[in-house]
């Protein structure tokens, strides 16, 4: 069986298999979640007396399951326990913090009888033969009172009823047990005691040690850190010697640069004046020499334009004197050209030759050789001027002459058309009058007519 502690009572109490649900969570514990508890794990001979006991720790986690990282041995550990305080039946075995068996689990468990006042044998039995009991289990032939210290009073009375007298005997037996268990309790409690005050010191001086490893690493760090700054110290006072005398080394190549680049300036300046001074010079004299040049230029182009214009004149004088022949040669040719014409014809006329043309309206007319010329100007203004007519009217007239026809014209843009008398003598011909047929008379007609009627209607009435 497991039992467990609350406060200062046990609470619970495991059978081993119900245990072993828990050791591989099957079951939480839910009341416990995230808590920590004593237990014991316990063994009984067959009449309910402890024979072994083991006080752990155990913790559990979030959801209540033991948690993974114990791994106590506990059965084990119950093999080889040594042997714990007499409770009636010869010592028990025991397995606790100031009595493990196995070194390195002696963290992981506890000491009884820390309190005062509390048995946590007494505790153990009583809930144990609870649980029994609610198991069905009925103690046997041996008698008992109920109650765990009752129970293993009894069992010391029937011992010692069968040796020892009656009342007497048996009242310093019960005192002797009495003393036994406090002697054993103190044994323990002493054991416990001197365990802890040993363990305090151990650390006390694990502790010791540790600090002063960390001092004095510290301090070595330190004087390390001391040595190193020194270094440093000494290494930046070198350098700034160094840059002392670099310092005033370049304060005198800077003077000493200073006057040679015055010096320096000094010639140049001299040098760019100088410069100036001849370029000024030389683009004076050029400047002389190209104005010259320009008018040397200049002088010579006036002198050779004057050539040019007097080479002109002449030959525009010799051109006018050609134009002036040509013309002279030209009229020559044609007087020479008409004399010799006019001759020719004088000569064909003086053989008996006539120039006969003939015109519409002047018929067969015989041109004398003094007015050819004029009949060749102009053959048709020369026909109209022997009809006695002028030009524009012989015209008219030729035309009608050639196609008879009214030439009244219609409002649609066209001309009458029909045919009408042909008049044979361009004298008697009156244009808009002689070309109109009997439905387009000439307004002059109209007015004819209109001034003869008033001088019939007097005679009349
Ligand atoms: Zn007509």
């Amino acid at each position: 069986m497991v039992v467990f502690w609350g406060e200062q009572q046990i609470e619970k109490v495991l059978l081993w298999p119900d245990f072993q649900a828990c050791l591989d969570n099957y079951v939480p514990l839910s009341q416990w979640s995230d808590q920590k508890r004593r237990a014991a794990y316990v063994t009984l001979d067959a009449d309910a007396h402890l024979r072994l006991v083991v006080f752990f720790n155990i913790a559990f986690d979030r959801q209540g399951f033991i948690e993974r990282k114990w791994n106590l041995p506990l059965l084990h550990m119950g093999e080889i326990a040594g042997p714990g305080p007499d409770l009636g039946q010869g010592p028990i075995r025991l397995v606790c913090r100031s009595q493990c068996p196995i070194s390195w689990h002696t963290a992981q468990l506890w000491d009884p009888l820390l309190s005062q006042g509390i048995d946590e044998f007494v505790q153990i039995h009583a809930a144990v033969l609870t649980q029994l009991r609610r198991l069905g289990w009925k103690p046997g032939s041996v008698a008992s009172a109920g109650a765990a210290t009752g129970n293993v009073a009894g069992k010391r009375q029937v011992a010692g009823e069968t040796e020892l007298p009656p009342q007497t005997a048996a009242a310093a037996l019960v005192q002797q047990e009495a003393l036994n268990r406090k002697l054993e309790q103190m044994e323990l409690q002493f054991k416990v005691k001197e365990r802890e005050t040993h363990e305090l010191r151990v650390r006390e001086q694990f502790e010791h040690e540790q600090s002063l490893a960390i001092l004095n690493a510290q301090r070595t760090k330190l004087l390390g850190q001391c040595k190193w700054l020194q270094q440093q110290n000494e290494a930046v006072r070198e350098q700034m010697s160094v840059l002392q005398m670099q310092i005033s080394h370049y304060q005198e190549m800077e003077v000493r640069s200073g006057h040679q680049q015055e010096a320096i300036e000094e010639r140049h300046r001299q040098r760019v004046a100088e410069l100036e001074k001849n370029t000024q010079a030389q683009l004076a004299l050029q400047q002389q020499a190209f104005a010259a040049q320009l008018e040397m230029e200049r002088a010579r182009n006036r002198e050779q334009e004057a050539v040019n214009q007097e080479r002109l004149h002449a030959l525009q004088g010799q051109l006018q004197g050609k134009e002036e022949k040509i013309h002279e040669l030209n009229t020559r040719t044609q007087q020479l050209s008409e004399h010799s014409a006019e001759q020719f014809l004088l000569r064909l006329r003086d053989v008996g030759m006539n120039f006969l043309v003939f015109h519409p309206g002047a018929g067969h007319l015989s041109v004398p050789v003094e007015e050819l010329p004029a009949y060749v100007d102009n053959p048709v203004a020369y026909a109209a001027r022997k009809c006695y007519v002028d030009t524009d009217r012989y015209l008219a007239w030729l035309k009608h002459y050639q196609e008879p026809r009214c030439m009244a014209a219609l409002p649609d843009g066209t001309v009458c058309g029909v045919r009408i008398i042909r008049i044979d003598s361009p004298t008697r011909f009156a244009p808009g009058e002689s070309d109109r047929c009997s439905r387009h008379p000439s307004d002059r007609s109209i007015d004819a007519v209109l001034q003869f009627r008033p001088i019939d209607p007097p005679g009349r009435s």
